[in-house]
């Protein structure tokens, strides 16, 4: 059975570094988001993993997750995103890319270290902001809209 939970906020934290951690007494692995949290098994504060299980793959799901339940609000099947930027890099550029819905994550991230909170406020508005090494206040801003493209 697939339930489809209704939801009309979500925040998604995204890191290039990885969230993978381990209980060492429970010999089980967990995603997370923050450090310090506890096994949920024996409570017991997790430690970095040494391996990844790949956690970036979960974080993308999520994203896409979240991209998919805002289209779905909005009451489109368009699969073109616009995504507009400012703050962007060293220089704070302002710009603009298109692409094809199941590759929007793609204009926001870049090479070497980021995080980026991805919100949508349950209403049209699907908007992340990005904090890196050029980025250092999280400055750089992204506003994502729908587009129909060509039929
Ligand atoms: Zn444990
Ligand atoms: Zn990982």
């Amino acid at each position: 059975m697939i339930t489809k939970e209704k939801v009309d906020y979500w925040t998604i934290e995204l890191t290039s570094d990885c969230r993978c951690f381990d209980c060492n007494d429970c010999g089980v692995g967990y995603i997370r988001n923050e450090d310090g949290e506890k096994c949920e098994q024996c409570y017991k504060e997790l430690t970095p993993s040494n391996s990844c299980f790949d956690c970036w793959k979960d974080s993308k799901e999520s994203f896409y997750d979240a991209l998919e339940a805002w289209r779905d609000k909005v009451g489109v099947t368009w699969d073109l995103v616009r995504i507009d930027g400012v703050g962007v890099g060293w220089n704070r550029d302002s710009g603009y890319a298109v692409k094809k819905f199941d590759e929007a994550l793609d204009a926001i991230t870049i090479r070497g270290d980021f995080r980026i909170t991805a919100t949508w406020d349950g209403a049209n508005t699907f908007t992340a902001s990005r904090a890196s090494h050029d980025e250092p206040t999280g400055s750089a801003q992204f506003t994502f809209t729908l587009i129909k493209g060509r039929e």
